[in-house]
């Protein structure tokens, strides 16, 4: 090859952000042409959505712009939607244009899993993206505002429905659950009729926790007004709420769907073999038969070989994948034929419950309540520092700490 070898990576999540931001850390342009693509011009913290869509935090301070962080000299940045990835012509074709590759990573992210439920598409909320929260924080303001103004009052706009008690539900309903209080007061609503329902299929809220944490998060979430329906699966959504397996119907305008996610549906339609829109890679991240074509972050299947059974997807893998990703870029660029193979090392998980308090496994550490939510924030600050460094942390980080 006479040229530079191309490369290019979709999706600037925490994935492809930090591919792109190793890269150039690496002085790999110097080897290469990188490209990274993504549907705006801004990087967004997936992990911080759920208080932007409360409403407890501005969601600009979950999103900046990527040529804030990445040299633009260096990596180019193309600001377009990825509609199909033609893996065996080399191409990946963009809502206005294409582009070729000698190389590929792809990390979309994840799309909510519905499992087919009639009425979650048309009807029902969703975390997913910038857009996607602050039309939440909007809707909910909207049916405060408008429940004085009806004669005929409907009890429904002061429902809130969260489908599912996995993390991303008990962050969002832990964030909910401290936003109504002030909501009440701004629009002279008895905090009485307001409900916030968790509903969650399986028979515990965050199934396969440890038990005594998910004890503590129920009881002060059920010490701040939400109702847990548990073993109670959704079967349908409507207009007027949801209708649950036993056939019980819950009246109430606003539904936010956290049932789980699968991977992005342009891996579907490029033809990639999934499983719920996933793609499982090999040890070395590359996908089966595509010994140029990486997969990063929620569109990836990697295994637990302990139990058998894929890791959930989450930022923490993301990043460490972006990590032997970048690594094993450099190693083919400079003609290497053996690459590392990615070994998730899980640090633990913390999951915010509103205000200052969390719970979460650090290690086989337990920790709750005031320790256990600075540790979430120190785990937030933790990557606006390796991303962008101090001037980064300094701009976005989060420093109520105690
Ligand atoms: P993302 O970070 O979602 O990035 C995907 C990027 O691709 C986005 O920038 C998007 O705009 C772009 N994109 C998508 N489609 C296209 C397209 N067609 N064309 C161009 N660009 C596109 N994980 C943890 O480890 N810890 C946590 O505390 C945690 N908290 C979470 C809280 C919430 C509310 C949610 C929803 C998730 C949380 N997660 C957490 C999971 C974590 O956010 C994801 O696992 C992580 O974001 C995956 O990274 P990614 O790079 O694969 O995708
Ligand atoms: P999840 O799969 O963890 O939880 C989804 C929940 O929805 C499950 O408990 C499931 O039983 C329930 N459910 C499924 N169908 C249902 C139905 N019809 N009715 C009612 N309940 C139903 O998914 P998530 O919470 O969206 O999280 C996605 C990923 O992001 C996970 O890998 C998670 O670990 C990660 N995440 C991590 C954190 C954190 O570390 N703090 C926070 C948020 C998300």
């Amino acid at each position: 090859m006479n040229r530079k070898p191309k490369i290019v990576i979709l999706g600037a999540g925490y994935g492809g952000m930090m591919t792109a931001s190793k890269l150039q850390k690496a002085n790999a342009h110097h080897d290469a042409e990188i490209t990274l693509v993504n549907k705006h011009n801004y990087h967004y913290q997936t992990t911080w959505l759920h208080e932007p869509a409360a409403g407890t935090l501005h969601h600009d301070r979950t999103r900046m712009r990527i040529d804030s962080v990445i040299d633009t000299n260096k990596i180019h940045f193309i600001k377009d939607s990825v509609t199909e990835i033609k893996g065996e012509e080399k191409k990946v074709l963009l809502a206005s244009g294409e582009l070729e590759y000698d190389y590929l990573v792809i990390g979309l992210g994840s799309e909510p899993e519905t499992f087919g439920i009639p009425g979650v598409e048309k009807n029902a909320f969703s975390i997913r993206s910038v857009n996607s929260v602050r039309l939440i924080r909007e809707h909910i303001e909207y049916m405060f505002a408008s429940y004085n103004n009806e004669e005929e009052k409907n009890e429904g706009y002061l429902a809130f429905i969260v489908a599912g008690a996995g993390f991303t539900g008990i962050e969002f309903v832990g964030e909910l659950s401290e936003r109504i209080p002030e909501l009440c007061e701004e629009y002279d609503i008895d905090r009485e009729k307001v409900k916030i329902y968790s509903v969650e299929a399986a028979p515990t809220a965050l199934p396969g926790f440890d038990e005594e944490l998910v004890n503590y998060a129920v009881n002060l979430l059920e010490s701040r007004g939400v109702e847990f329906k548990i073993s109670t699966p959704i079967k349908e959504v409507t207009e007027n709420g949801v209708v649950l397996e036993d056939g019980e119907e819950i009246n109430a305008s606003t539904v936010v769907w956290t049932t789980g996610v699968r991977g992005n549906s342009v891996l579907e339609k490029s033809g990639f073999e999934t499983m719920r829109g996933r793609v499982k890679v090999e040890k070395d991240l590359r996908v089966p038969g595509y010994d140029n074509v990486f997969i990063i972050g929620d569109c990836a299947i990697i295994i637990n070989e302990e139990i058998n059974r894929p890791y959930p997807p989450t930022a923490q893998i993301a990043m460490q994948q972006a990590d032997t990703c970048a690594k094993n870029l450099r190693a083919l660029l400079a003609g290497k034929e053996q690459l590392a193979a990615f070994k998730p090392d899980i640090k633990g998980t913390v999951a915010s419950l509103g205000g200052k308090e969390a719970v979460g496994l650090v290690g086989s550490k337990k920790l709750y309540g005031t320790s256990a939510s600075a540790m979430k924030k120190v785990i937030d600050n933790r990557y606006l520092f390796m991303l962008g460094g101090m001037p980064l942390l300094l701009k976005k980080g989060k420093f109520n700490i105690f």
